[in-house]
Order: structure tokens, then sequence, then C-alpha cells
């Protein structure tokens, strides 16, 4: 049996809350996620929303994927009230491509890593493994 890196050591999943204005890349990121053991906590539709459910949610969530472009509240502003929610929150930037700058200025506001899109499952799970401190033994 594979080890799969969206599960902790306990068994238990880890939670995963989704904020993106794309239906297509949210069940993107949902699908390879899941096929790895993660729980999708909550898929958000925008930053208020995402902000909003990790409000809710807070302590039961491990990691978050934040677009950064969506409409009404960014991805920007979104990582900063759920930083000040929590400041460790393990928050993953999803860009595309060309947005070095706003990237960045993402890391530089604490998140923890970031992936450009089109999605690469690869990808993904190599830099969500990262940022949970597991090692990533996905099948590629
Ligand atoms: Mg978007």
């Amino acid at each position: 049996m594979i080890d799969m890196c969206g599960m902790k050591p306990d068994g238990k999943p880890y939670r995963v809350l989704i904020v993106d204005d794309s239906v297509f890349i949210a069940k993107q990121l949902s699908q390879i996620l899941k096929s790895e053991g993660f729980e999708v906590a909550g898929i958000a539709p925008d930053g208020r929303i995402g902000v909003q459910m990790y409000e809710e949610m807070s302590s039961n969530v491990d990691l978050v994927t934040m677009d950064i472009t969506m409409p009404g509240m960014d991805g920007i502003s979104a990582l900063e009230k759920i930083r000040a929610i929590n400041k460790n929150a393990s928050v993953v930037m999803v860009t595309a491509l060309g947005k070095e700058n706003l990237v960045k200025r993402c890391m530089l506001m604490g998140a923890k890593n970031f992936i450009v899109k089109p999605i690469d499952r690869s990808a993904l799970l190599t830099r969500v493994s990262a940022v949970l401190g597991i090692k990533p033994g996905f099948a590629k």
C-alpha cells in the first residue's frame, strides 16, 4: 500500500480549505488532495466567504489554498485576514503565471508557499507536504 500524504500519523486526514472563484480549479485541487487522503473541509468561492469559513472552522483546518485573483475580496486581503485570526495559519497561494510581485508580497505577508496554475499534481502535493512538514510519499 502506498503511503498517502494526506493522512496524519494517527490516521486522521489533514483538513484543507480551498478558496477559489474558479469551480474548475477548486475541483482539480479537491480531487488531487482527496486522492491522497486529505479531507476537503470546504470550498469558498471568494475571499470573504473563505475568511468566514476559516473563522468558523479555525482550529479544525490544517491548510488553506488561496487563489490570488477573485472578485470581491481577493486572496491577498483574505490572507491578511486569516493571518489576523491565526498568525500560524498555513496558507498556500494559488496564482496564474507572471504574478511574481503579488506572490512575493503574499510570501512577505506570511503565506507559506505558492503554486502556479495550471495545477500540477506533483507540484501541489510537494508544496502542501512541505508546508505541513510531511514527506511527500505520493505516487507521481
Ligand atoms: Mg481566480
